[in-house]
């Protein structure tokens, strides 16, 4: 199985908008024209062309040689060259998709269609071409990582993240798909077979390196789990020095299950005593952690007292086992406290998987697959009536695309020649 990218040569394709298909005929015969509206549109969007590691850059760029594309019925194709490294950039106009003879327009719909949880069948059906033809467009934008498309769109890399993985089945297998996720952004999405720590650990390595690779001084402050071991473990292993909190949302969904054998009235007295003790730990912002020691025993004894010695002492022992994470939650404000938007993310995954029947396949290419899907989570617009109307995910974080076109934008970001 080939869960990861595989590169025989640098890509350095860069999209350009040319705003019209006869602006761009028209400037194919005037070189000079050419190269200044590239070196423009470049500049604009405040992006670096990706020369060879000992280029500065600072050389000119020349036409390099151009050839005509069949496929696309003959539209001609110019390639540019640094006159210092050498390295050959292939401008692809915007109206033209990498590799493929598929229209923008066409890919744009489907892309969409398969976003909003349509099957890769149906959007085939729709759109007139082939469920492989749209799985491999998928795969080609996930050769670009959710680090590089992210910080080119301006985001820091997050200091504070929520980190779980989601349950999920490859035929009869069960398979994990490892997240990491801030506010209404994946950083990464993984693909592993096993819930091991050495699974999640290589996982979440992926996006670790990639971000160190941005920036080598990168420091993670906190992390939210749900407080699974695996991936608390991993945490540990590759973020030496991070706050591993556990979600709190998670510690009330868990209580009704530690007591046992008592009356439905009880239970849910006792659930409603320990949410108004998180409110008040929560509220009291200096005490907090000294507070939250005192109330959990005092809890333990209230539970005791109304539900037996049996309940009191699993309750006693669940939180022995807990509160560190918890109190990691409450020493630093920063630290997210729910991991909701976590499971927003997962859940609006899980509905596209479940529609896919190429995902379920051993011989797919899961992980490419998966941060092509996790590129259309971060940049295609919210509906007209959410909350956050008009706006990606990446710009509801802060950070800012090159246009208002959500498509244009994904060819643009995931062009392989920007660094
Ligand atoms: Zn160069």
């Amino acid at each position: 199985m080939r869960n990861t990218a595989r590169r025989t040569r640098e890509n350095r394709t860069i999209t350009v908008d040319f705003r019209s298909e006869a602006t761009y005929v028209q400037l194919l015969d005037d070189g000079k024209a050419f190269l200044e509206c590239i070196l423009a549109f470049v500049m604009a969007l405040g992006f670096q062309l990706k020369h060879k590691a000992t280029c500065r850059g600072g050389g000119c760029l020349t036409r390099h040689s151009h050839y005509a594309r069949v496929r696309l019925g003959g539209l001609t194709i110019w390639r540019i060259q640094c006159t210092t490294c050498r390295a050959v950039f292939t401008v692809l106009p915007h109206f033209v998709l990498r590799y493929r003879q598929m229209r923008p327009e066409v890919a744009r719909d489907a892309l969409l269609a398969t976003h909003g949880g349509l099957s890769l069948e149906c959007c085939a059906v729709l759109y007139h071409i082939s469920p492989m033809a749209l799985y491999r467009l998928l795969c080609a934008l996930g050769q670009q990582s959710l680090v590089t498309v992210l910080t080119r769109c301006g985001l820091a890399l997050p200091a504070y993240f929520l980190a779980d993985e989601k349950h999920s089945h490859c035929l009869t297998d069960k398979v994990y798909l490892p997240t990491i996720v801030t506010g209404r952004v994946l950083w990464h999405l993984g693909y592993t077979t096993e819930a091991s720590t050495t699974a999640f650990t290589q996982s979440y390595q992926a996006f670790q390196r990639a971000a160190v690779d941005q920036e080598p001084t990168y420091r993670v402050r906190g992390v939210l789990t749900d407080g699974f071991d695996s991936t608390t473990k991993s945490m540990r292993t590759l973020f030496p020095g991070a706050r591993i909190g556990i979600c709190l949302r998670h510690a009330l969904l868990k209580l009704p299950k530690k007591l046992v054998a008592i009356a439905s009235p009880v239970r849910k007295a006792l659930r409603t005593q320990f949410h108004t003790l998180w409110y008040r730990v929560r509220r009291r912002k200096h005490l907090r952690v000294f507070a939250l020691g005192q109330r959990l025993r005092h809890f333990v004894d209230h539970v005791t007292a109304t539900a037996g010695a049996a309940n009191g002492e699993r309750v006693r022992r669940w939180f022995q086992d807990k509160k560190a994470g918890w109190y990691a939650v409450l020493e630093d404000p920063q630290m997210p406290v729910t991991s909701t938007l976590l499971d927003q993310a997962h859940n609006a995954i899980e509905r596209k998987l479940f529609m896919m029947k190429a995902f379920h396949h051993p011989g797919g290419h899961q992980q490419v697959f998966l941060t092509g899907l996790a590129h259309l989570y971060n940049l295609v617009p919210y509906q007209r009536r959410a909350q956050h109307a008009g706006q990606c995910g990446v710009e509801v974080e802060g950070g800012g695309v090159p246009t208002r076109d959500w498509f244009l934008n994904v060819q643009i970001l995931t062009s392989g020649g920007f660094r």
